[in-house]
């Protein structure tokens, strides 16, 4: 299992990712990161081990930002190395997904998607998901909600996916297809996250995604579509 959170709203956003992955941490897990983007830039800090290992690298490396997403890690396929800690790279590093499940058919994404240049760097099956998001949004002319319903059919597996990118502000995307997503409506704020907890402190107003759905979080609400 792993943990996911995302934030869209007015609070700090480094302690509501951290405190949201601090209720999560029942799922288990080996190693932990966040991406928030700040003014149009996308940052990151990751670490192999707890939740405190994490803290350790924000307390010695500070970061700020709009918007992020952050998960805790439960390694399937790859070491639980902070490289390979989540979240995932594009190659331009624009895009950041983090990813619940497994991707069965990652090995074939791979292969085609070295052959078309792309660059992989960690060991993961999570990985081949940003690179995906990157191809099918054309050079960053497609919103990456449209990218999201394309890549979805041509992944085999399950997972729960929620990404981001620096050059479409205040925007979070997510999908189902397996592990569980809860969606947390708050006061001009939005959550995302694996489940309840990681929400209560903050909203009680919350539903789960449906298999096959994208949800595109914004800072005026939230849109499903049902692309199954
Ligand atoms: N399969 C992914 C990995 O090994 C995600 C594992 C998880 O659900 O945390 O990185």
């Amino acid at each position: 299992m792993c943990g996911i959170v995302g934030y869209i709203g007015n609070k700090r956003v480094v302690p509501v990712l951290v405190e949201g992955l601090r209720k999560l941490e029942y799922r288990g897990y080996d190693s932990a990161g966040i991406a928030v983007v700040e003014n149009g830039e996308l940052k990151i800090r990751r670490s192999a081990g707890k939740l405190r290992d994490l803290e350790e690298v924000l307390r010695t490396s500070p970061l700020d930002g709009q918007f992020g997403i952050g998960h805790t890690r439960w390694a399937t396929h790859g070491r639980p190395t902070e490289e390979n800690a989540h979240p995932h790279r594009d190659c331009k590093g624009r895009i950041v997904v983090v990813h619940n499940g497994t991707i069965d058919n990652y090995l074939d994404l791979k292969t085609r998607l070295i052959a078309a240049g792309h660059r992989f760097v960690t060991e993961t099956d999570t990985e081949v998901i940003a690179h995906l998001l990157e191809e099918n949004r054309a050079g960053e002319g497609v919103p990456l909600e449209d990218a999201l319903r394309k890549v979805m059919p041509q992944l085999k597996g399950i997972f729960a996916l929620v990404a981001l990118t620096s050059s479409e502000a205040f925007k979070i995307v997510a999908a189902r297809q397996g592990p569980p997503l809860v969606i947390g409506l708050g006061d001009k704020e939005y959550f995302v996250a694996s489940d309840i907890p990681a929400l209560l402190e903050h909203t009680r107003d919350m539903f789960f995604l449906d298999d096959g759905e994208v949800a595109t979080v914004t800072q005026s609400g939230v849109k499903i579509v049902d692309v199954s």
